[in-house]
């Protein structure tokens, strides 16, 4: 359609009139109804050319390819301001996350650094990589010295053999479920100026971002004045338990000297008297016989009288060991008081007792017993009763037995009589 329009003369739009007039160049544009559709048309002279250069547009091709445009163009304008957004945003997060962290660091070294107590990091294989001040105030070395220094090799032989331990505590907990877990352990760790300064530490793992060890952490406490305290209440109870002990001991020994005879050794009445209800109550527990026995030297006053009250004591001395070598260990040997003795014999019958003492009184009989008189002869006369047959109290028992003795002495001395028999 076009084509068959060139050369021709169009009547509208009309070359606005003053485009026409100048012959400089100039443009110039109208909108004009030409075939049924809106078109925008415009005029333009160039200069020295004779002619004018017009064009029209379809209006709503136009503006359509404009709204397209500017829809476009906002939609890009929008994505890119949302971008400027997000990356704004994110910059201010991040510049957030920054601040909070130094923040919360600077607030942390604050506090590490005031701390009285000692707050530590490490490497994996235990190298000090930050101690804060509290160290050098409890063990004297500066932060310098310790820095890059191993945590061994900052503590005593002692202190080492508990690394040790923790490190294999460490190791076992690590494949359980605690893993992670803070242990806690009383170090002792050199002191710059010699000895020794005990910390307790309490230590957790760091995990690298592979989940592996990668350093330790944690905090440490000078506990040495609890250590010495503790060291010195445990002298003081050790004292303490010495001294119970001797108490004890010394209770004992008097306790023994008071159930005891100190001439002859043997055990004194006293002991005898809290022995026999025991013995008798077991005899009738068991079933068992016991025989009572009681001993008398014949005519010991002449004894004295003839070779001195030294005498007579060596004389007391030897029948308790008399006594004492043909007892057996259940047999209770008493001095009963002066010159009269008293064995009390479990599991014994009259014939067995009997025989016994016939044995005790014939060889005191050829004893030579006063060292300074060796032919002084020296006789002992007994009584014997035994439970259940002749008594069943401590008293009768005793009783019987004295009457034995005293009819020992009446039918002559250096005798022995039995209950049963008479
Ligand atoms: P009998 O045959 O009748 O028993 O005569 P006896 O002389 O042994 O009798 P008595 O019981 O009258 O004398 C006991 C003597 O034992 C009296 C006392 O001097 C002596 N005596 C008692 N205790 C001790 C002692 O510890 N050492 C000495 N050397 N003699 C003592
Ligand atoms: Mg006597
Ligand atoms: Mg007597």
């Amino acid at each position: 359609m076009w084509a068959d329009a060139v050369g021709k003369r169009v009547t509208t739009p009309e070359v606005p009139s003053a485009l026409l007039a100048t012959a400089t160049g100039a443009s110039s544009s109208t909108h004009h109804d030409l075939d049924g559709r809106e078109r925008l048309f415009g005029f333009s002279r160039t200069e020295g050319f004779p002619f004018v250069l017009a064009y029209g547009l379809d209006k709503a091709r136009v503006l359509a390819q404009w709204q397209s445009r500017a829809v476009e163009f906002a939609l890009g304008y929008a994505a890119l301001l949302a971008s400027a957004l997000v990356a704004a945003w994110y910059q201010l997060t991040a510049f957030r996350q920054r601040e909070a962290m130094r923040a919360s660091e600077e607030h942390f070294r604050m506090l590490a650094e005031n701390m009285a107590d000692i707050v530590w990091r490490s490497d994996a294989q235990i190298r000090f990589t930050y101690i804060n001040a509290a160290d050098e105030r409890v063990r004297g070395f500066s932060h310098e010295e310790v820095i890059g220094t191993y945590l061994r090799d900052n503590l005593t032989p002692q202190g080492q053999a508990v690394l040790d331990d923790v490190a294999q505590k460490r190791q076992a907990i690590e494949l359980t479920t605690s893993k992670g877990k803070a242990l806690k352990y009383e170090l002792p760790m050199r002191h710059k100026a010699g000895g020794e300064v005990w910390v307790e530490i309490s230590s957790v793992p760091v995990y690298g971002s592979d989940g592996r060890i990668n350093g330790y952490q944690g905090v440490g406490r000078d506990i040495s004045r609890r250590k010495l305290q503790e060291a010195q209440l445990l002298a003081s109870n050790q004292q303490l338990e010495n001294q119970l002990h001797k108490v004890v001991e010394e209770k004992s020994a008097l306790q023994e000297l008071a159930t005891l005879d100190p001439l002859t050794g043997i055990y004194n009445r006293r002991f005898l008297d809290a022995a026999l209800p025991r013995e008798l109550a077991r005899a009738q527990r068991t079933g068992q016989q016991l025989a009572v026995i009681m001993l008398d030297l014949d005519h010991f006053k002449r004894v004295n009288d003839q070779h001195g009250h030294a005498a007579g004591d060596d004389v007391l001395k030897a029948l308790a060991q008399l006594l004492k070598t043909g007892a057996r260990d259940s047999d209770l040997i008493c001095r009963y008081g002066g010159e009269e003795f008293v064995a009390v014999m479990p599991n014994m019958s009259a014939d067995q007792a009997w025989e016994r003492v016939e044995s005790w009184r014939r060889q005191l009989e050829v004893m030579p017993v006063v060292p300074t008189v060796p032919a002084a002869r020296i006789t002992l006369s007994a009584g014997i009763a035994v439970f259940p047959g002749h008594g069943d109290s401590p008293a009768q028992l005793l009783a019987r037995a004295d009457e034995m003795l005293y009819k020992s002495k009446q039918n002559g001395r250096n005798r022995v009589s039995v209950y049963a028999l008479t």
